[in-house]
């Protein structure tokens, strides 16, 4: 029943040892004599290997009164002490004298193995209390005494198993450590994301300015090539399109009379009027000085002179009324009237392959028209060849 084996006949013996220990002390009585009684449990010898007997005194109101007696086979404590330790350690149970009660390895020579691998730390002579951990030159040992024993566990990890498992405790600072990073990393890309949509705005603005006119906020000259080769690669001449040249009449004298600046917002003013009244995809382009122009896809000339006709209209009903504060003193009236002169194209009936073609041909038109009195739309070429025959004539 004991550890080291024990024959049962020394089992009373042993237990008047625990009865004379101090823990079994209690008020002497007046004659002397400790009230102290205890019986044996009847019990045999098992000579099953080696037991481990484990005891603790049994209180009853502060005052002991037994005690309670473990006794188990060594072998269960060995294989319970193999099956908790996890692979790569080795642990082993050493009781207060330094003998081995268990190992976590079955083939496991005490005598040789257990200060090859503890080294002092095996020694029970070594003042190991509590828990901790010792080095004493052969790699770290983890040492526990057991609880309400003197008996002491010993572990035995190798020094990579200790230094993963420090790095585990760490794991916390590193995973922060890599959100942070992490973190910072997203700001970062998120200011360059900001400074580089920032830049791409510039750029947008600034190829805005370089399609658009300042003056009349209207697509520029080469806007309208760039759209003109966009619209004639996606047309492929299966579809047609027109073009309109318009020019203001007389501007010249508007200039004269009134003003640059008054000038100025009659070119503005014409072009939000004509830009209100073509299709959404149509575009208008200011040409050059006081002409302008109207590219008008998958639209034919018959449709196109009505465009026309109805712009010519509506700017020859329309009042311009400037800023007086800008105008000259002698300016003939506060409003100015305007009328234009309109050249009509289509770019597969008069054959142009090319905007400079098409604009040729619509220019040849308007020019027709101011050469027949202004304020008209002229969409063939009959004025025109009329004019020239004359001019030979
Ligand atoms: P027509 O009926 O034959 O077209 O006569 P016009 O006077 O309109 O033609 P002309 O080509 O003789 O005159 C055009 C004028 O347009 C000359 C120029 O000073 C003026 N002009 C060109 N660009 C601008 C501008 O941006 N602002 C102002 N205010 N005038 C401009
Ligand atoms: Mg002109
Ligand atoms: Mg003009």
């Amino acid at each position: 029943m004991a550890y080291p084996p024990l024959d049962d006949r020394l089992v009373e013996p042993l237990l008047r040892q625990f009865a004379d220990s101090p823990l079994y002390r209690t008020p002497q009585t007046p004659s002397g004599e400790f009230d102290v009684r205890f019986s044996t449990a009847p019990g045999h010898f098992i000579d099953k290997g080696p037991r481990l007997l484990l005891g603790t005194p049994l209180l009853v109101n502060g005052l002991p009164r037994g005690a309670v007696i473990l006794d188990a086979p060594q072998q269960r404590v060995q294989d319970y002490l193999s099956r908790t330790t996890p692979k790569g350690e080795h642990h082993v149970l050493l009781d207060d004298s330094g003998a081995l009660i268990a190992s976590s390895e079955r083939n496991f020579d005490a005598r040789q193995d257990l200060t090859a691998l503890f080294g002092e730390a095996a020694n029970a002579d070594t003042d190991l209390r509590g828990a901790g951990m010792v080095d004493y030159g052969r790699g770290p040992v983890l040492y526990r005494e057991l609880e309400g024993t003197r008996a002491l566990l010993l572990a035995h990890i190798p020094s990579a198993d200790l230094r993963w498992a420090v790095i585990s405790q760490f794991s916390t600072l590193f995973v922060c450590l890599w959100v942070s990073l992490g973190a910072l990393l997203v700001i970062t890309l998120l200011i360059v994301d900001r400074l580089l949509l920032g830049q791409i705005a510039v750029n947008e603005r600034l190829r805005d300015l370089g399609l658009v006119d300042p003056l009349t906020r209207l697509a520029n000259r080469r806007r309208l090539q760039t759209d003109f080769d966009g619209l004639a690669r996606r047309l492929k001449r299966q579809q047609p399109m027109a073009l309109l040249m318009l020019d203001i009449d007389r501007f010249k004298l508007i200039n004269d009379n009134w003003g640059h600046s008054t000038g100025d917002e009659v070119l503005k003013h014409l072009a939000t009027l004509c830009s209100a009244l073509v299709r959404p995809q149509d575009l208008m382009a200011r040409y050059g000085g006081e002409e302008f122009c109207v590219l008008m896809p998958g639209v034919a000339i018959e449709q196109a002179s009505v465009m026309a006709e109805t712009l010519r209209a509506a700017v020859a009903q329309s009042v311009c009324l400037p800023n007086p504060q800008t105008m000259l003193s002698t300016a003939p009236s506060p409003e100015v009237r305007l009328t234009i002169s309109i050249g009509v194209a289509e770019w597969l009936l008069d054959d142009c392959h090319s905007l400079e073609e098409l604009v040729a041909r619509a220019d040849r038109r308007l020019y027709a028209a101011k050469q027949n009195g202004r304020n008209r739309v002229v969409q063939d070429d009959t004025l025109y060849k009329k004019r020239v025959s004359g001019i030979s004539g």
